[in-house]
């Protein structure tokens, strides 16, 4: 009679917890239908996206760079679908004492399966909960990775698991105790070290039972409960949220800038687009697509994207977790309204409709971008701090693709609103007139050539024949003081290894990164279309590019406006000179020196090493790593238009990394990118004045080092290296 008891409360517990939680799926596939639709570009191909799904979820990968918490987690990850089957016996026991899984239930494989990944999920779980208050925000504040977090769905969650893992030895024990328990010691010693604390008696057997039943009640609940309340949810969304990222080779999505798509899902023609008909980035939490807003809900909250951002480690109101955690309350507390078709035209026919207390007006009209006194889901410090810097999106375990959001907000608001900083209208006007941020004239982008004591072909219509590459110079490059020695030390060492180059000279225009990266769509759609043109009517091929920025554009995104080149960044392309003994450092120089990774040539684009090889290959150099370097590498402050706003919330960003680059005591930090040259260098400048960084110090880029060496110059007593380039 009791079985029959219990096994009907098990039976009830386990119907409504399945019922809920189909009750919950539904709701939120319904919400996630809010969506506009993806990009065709997400939808194949199903081998590529399906096995990086599988490599990914199964193997960890993102995971595991967390090392001992990824180890952890898979455990706690496959002990869910794993345990899916002690959880059935169960079941099938309450109803009958007797019942057995078949085929399965005693052979020994499988009682030392379920011992291991419950024993040690058991610890992995603990183990967690315990990071989670060494490292809570309670104690670190905002240098907690969990600050912003919703601690009590974690540890809801985390309690779960405990429970569910704990009641699973406990049953096994009392087995053990009652002599009913089919596996040997070696294979099961946690269950019979419990069972040997147990009582061995008959009423041992009511226990069992009871534990049966909490064990059913806790799987269940769970379910019902956890799964469909909020970072539960990652379990399930996690592999779809991956299968349907924007990258198909299993990388994140960095590199090109998400392109703006019609409402087909197919790339917007700029001469036909309709700012009333297609979709001009997003100005309402339904304008993003159904991708997008699963990027939300799949958020664990673990905060490793705001670990590692640039702005929120500088004390700026942008936390990329935060960001994704606002937009989906936003989307969860609109979304039943929408689904009933509630609008605010339905509300203004109906104003006295009751809607339980809530503000459903306010709530629908809500601006997505604004001030407290707009009630903005975002605010506009948040939208604008971000660098493009892509630490957010190279750390998410689940790809959630922060950049790509931001962007789509930063284009209504710029394209739509036009409501943007308003240093960034400078930028603007000279992009538009003068094809170059600074606004100076197009001829002053030779003044560089004159400078040495050689000859530089410049394009007039076609490349000069045989040429190898063309020298994509930059509009800082070709204009900034600092940058320009950077230009003229490649060209002086591509000179000496004997590679045909030219230049465009005046008729390169700003690749349009800037553009594109506040959110000016229009702007960088003019200067890419016109440099695609300049391109391939000059026949281009193959291009070295100098600045990272424009290394990426070029490379990644003129592509989906018909201009397919190699582009080789300049650091790439003087490591193989080296390598084939077409350049040969010489002259030893005796310094210690820290390099500074550019985020659009490594996190964007995964070039590391090459800056480092040539160092490795100039003697003399010692080099040293600045604790956030490669993958971590911390931003100067630059991209994302930044390089062009002001930096007025906290400490600047440079400043922070400058600090970092002093920790390592360098003679000389060096660079692969002319914005952060010139970031760093304002840093140091600033430092010097104060007295905190020697006066010899100075940044120079791995080409200025390279020329030095090679034509076997020794720096001058006292003289910065930059000043031998
Ligand atoms: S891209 Fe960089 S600055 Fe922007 S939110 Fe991500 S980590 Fe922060
Ligand atoms: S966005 Fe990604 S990295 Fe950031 S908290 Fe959410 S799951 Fe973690």
């Amino acid at each position: 009679m009791l079985y029959i008891v219990l096994g009907v409360i098990t039976t009830v517990f386990a119907v409504v917890g399945i019922a809920m939680f189909a009750i919950g799926v539904r709701r939120m596939v319904r919400t996630l239908g809010l969506g506009r639709p993806i990009e065709a570009a997400r939808k194949g191909p199903f081998g590529r996206r399906l096995t990086n799904t599988l490599v990914e979820t199964l193997g960890h990968t993102r995971m595991l760079k967390w090392r001992w918490i990824g180890v952890a987690h898979w455990f706690v990850m496959v002990s869910f679908p794993a345990l899916v089957f002690t959880v059935a016996e169960a079941h099938g026991e309450v109803w009958d004492p007797h019942f057995h899984l078949p085929l399965i239930h005693d052979w020994t494989v499988y009682g030392l399966l379920i011992e291991v990944i419950a024993g040690v999920s058991l610890a992995a779980i603990t183990a967690l909960a315990v990071y989670r208050q060494v490292k809570g925000a309670r104690r670190l504040g905002r240098a907690s990775r969990f600050a912003n977090s919703r601690h009590w769905t974690a540890y809801y969650v985390e309690g779960y698991i405990f429970a569910l893992l704990a009641c699973i030895f406990l049953i096994r024990g009392f087995k053990v105790a009652m002599g009913d328990f089919p596996f040997p010691v070696w294979a099961t010693p946690i269950s019979h070290a419990v069972g040997a604390v147990l009582p061995p008696s008959e009423p041992a057997l009511a226990l069992v039972a009871a534990f049966k039943l909490i064990i059913s009640w806790l799987f269940f609940m769970a379910l019902a409960l956890v799964l469909t309340m909020g970072i539960g949810w990652h379990r399930f969304t996690a592999p779809v949220n991956i299968y349907f990222k924007r990258t198909t080779d299993g990388t994140p999505a960095l590199g090109a800038a998400k392109p703006m798509v019609g409402n087909d899902g197919t790339p917007l023609d700029f001469e036909e687009a309709d700012p009333d008909e297609d979709p001009f980035g997003v100005g309402k939490i339904e304008d993003f697509t159904w991708k997008g807003l699963l990027d939300f809900t799949t958020c664990t909250e673990c905060g490793r994207c705001q670990s590692q951002c640039p702005a929120w480690n500088t004390g700026k109101p942008l936390s990329p977790k935060k960001l994704v955690m606002d937009l989906r309350e936003h989307a969860y507390a609109k979304a039943p309204y929408l689904l009933q078709g509630i609008t605010a035209e339905t509300l203004a026919e109906k104003p006295d409709e009751s809607h339980a207390g809530v503000d459903v007006l306010a709530l629908l009209e809500r601006p997505l971008v604004g001030t407290e006194e707009e009630n903005g889901v975002i605010h506009p410090d948040v939208l604008w701090s971000c660098t493009n810097c892509g630490a957010c999106v190279e750390q998410c375990p689940v790809d959630i693709e922060h950049i790509d959001h931001i962007l789509d907000m930063r284009r209504y608001q710029v394209m739509i609103e036009s409501s943007f900083p308003s240093e960034a209208n400078t930028l603007l006007k000279n992009l538009e007139n003068k094809g170059n941020p600074w606004g100076m004239s197009e001829e002053r982008r030779l003044d560089w050539i004159g400078e040495l004591d050689f000859e530089v072909p410049v394009v007039e219509d076609k490349l000069p024949e045989g040429t190898e590459y063309l020298f994509w110079v930059g509009c800082a490059g070709a204009l900034e003081d600092r940058a320009k020695k950077t230009t003229k030390a490649i060209a002086e060492l591509l000179h000496i290894a004997g590679v045909k180059f030219a230049v465009l000279g005046g008729m390169e225009a700003c690749s349009g990164d800037p553009a594109r990266r506040l959110g000016m769509e229009y702007v960088f759609q003019m200067l890419a279309q016109q440099n695609v043109e300049t391109l391939n009517e000059a026949g281009v091929t193959r291009i070295v590019a100098s600045c990272p920025h424009c290394f990426n554009t070029l490379g990644n995104e003129y592509p989906q406006l018909g201009g397919e080149y190699e582009v080789v960044h300049h650091s790439q392309l003087l490591a193989r000179l080296v390598e084939e003994g077409r350049l040969t450092p010489v002259q030893p120089i005796e310094e210690n020196i820290t390099y500074h990774d550019p985020c659009f040539l490594g996190r964007h684009n995964k070039v590391y090493t090459p800056p480092r090889d040539i160092m490795a290959q100039v003697p003399g150099i010692t080099t040293v790593e600045m604790h956030r370097h490669k993958e971590r590498g911390f931003c100067c402050g630059a991209g994302g238009a930044r390089m062009w706003m002001e930096e007025r919330i906290g400490k600047r960003i440079n400043t922070e990394r400058v600090d970092e680059a002093l920790t390592t005591d360098p003679d000389t930090v060096s660079t692969a990118c002319p914005f952060c040259q010139v970031m760093l260098g304002d840093a140091i400048n600033e430092k010097k004045s104060r007295g905190e960084a020697k006066e010899t110090l100075e940044v120079v880029d791995v080409s200025q080092l390279l020329l030095r060496s090679v034509k076997g110059e020794a720096a001058p007593a006292g003289a910065p290296a930059a000043e031998n380039a």
